[in-house]
């Protein structure tokens, strides 16, 4: 109802005849981008975790688009050497015994050291499954999902309640300000006011963050060759779409297929 209203320009929101309307931001700071991603208007929130000891939140839409509720990732820009970054450590969580973050762990620790300034080619799955590890910590080890009113978020404030959501598993009242990475929470902040000022109304606690929606785009690429697509070294393979980091969402997965389908076609019609 709330981007409805702002959209429409209207306090009646949408009426009868219109679609649910949809929204998109984008802005940098500091050096990143920070900008929201797969808004689904008139949609819910799910839970997106695929193994034990996570928590992730993804979002979607029926093809009616028919519920009251708008929702979208927001998203702040990471480079691998960020991680070198104090700003980025993440508050201390107990890595648990078989999880895929302590599976990691152990890959990484096997190859050995690193030259000072270089990080881990897994790093940034690391970082990820230990994020998805803590938001789970701090849904009480549960699928029900941190979340922050806007405003308090930006005030630095604990929500004191939280508005009736989408998401079926239910909140909890979290301070995301504190325990996301301050590389993170303070880019989303910032990128929020400038919201704010571009599309008035958008800034407010009527609105609810709810954490953490991680799987955007892979943390990790397998490398192919730019005119071949194929595998640097495995001739024949061809590393595609989300999975294998080329692409993030539906329509850039789709044009990386299309690519690797003709890459195939070429490849085997040389054969
Ligand atoms: C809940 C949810 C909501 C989303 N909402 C949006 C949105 O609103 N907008 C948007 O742009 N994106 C959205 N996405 C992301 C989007 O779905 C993905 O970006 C896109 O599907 C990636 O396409 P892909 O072809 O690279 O991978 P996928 O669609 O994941 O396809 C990979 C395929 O490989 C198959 N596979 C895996 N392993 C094997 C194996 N060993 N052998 C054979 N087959 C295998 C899988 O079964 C799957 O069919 C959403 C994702 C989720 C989970």
């Amino acid at each position: 109802m709330l981007i409805d209203q702002i959209q429409y320009h209207n306090k009646n929101g949408r009426g009868k005849y219109l679609p649910a309307a949809e929204y998109s931001f984008v802005q940098q700071v500091d050096g990143r981008g920070v900008y929201s991603f797969c808004m689904c208007p008139g949609g819910f929130v799910v839970p997106a975790a695929s193994g034990p000891h996570q928590l992730v939140v993804n979002g979607m839409s029926p093809s009616n688009r028919g519920t009251k509720w708008s929702n979208s990732g927001m998203v702040v820009e990471l480079r691998p050497e960020d991680l070198l970054l104090p700003d980025l450590q993440l508050q201390a969580c107990e890595t648990i015994q078989g999880s895929a973050e302590a599976q990691t762990e152990e890959l990484i620790a096997r190859s050995g050291k690193l030259p000072e300034g270089s990080v881990h080619t897994l790093a940034v799955m690391h970082f990820q499954e230990k994020l998805e590890q803590l938001c789970w910590q701090q849904g009480n080890m549960r699928q029900t999902a941190p979340a922050q009113r806007m405003a308090d978020f930006i005030n630095r404030k604990v929500s004191y309640d939280l508005p009736d959501t989408s998401y079926s598993l239910g909140l909890v009242s979290s301070p995301l300000h504190f325990w996301m990475p301050k590389f993170i929470s303070s880019r989303l902040s910032r990128g929020f006011q400038l919201f704010g000022k571009s599309s008035h109304g958008f800034l407010t606690n009527e609105a609810v963050m709810i954490a953490v929606e991680t799987r955007t785009s892979a943390p990790i690429r397998i490398v192919r060759d730019n005119e071949t697509l194929q595998h640097v070294t495995v001739e024949g393979l061809f590393p595609c779409g989300e999975g294998a980091g080329y692409a993030g969402g539906i329509v850039s997965a789709g044009i990386d297929g299309e690519r690797c389908a003709d890459a195939v076609a070429a490849y085997l019609q040389r054969g």
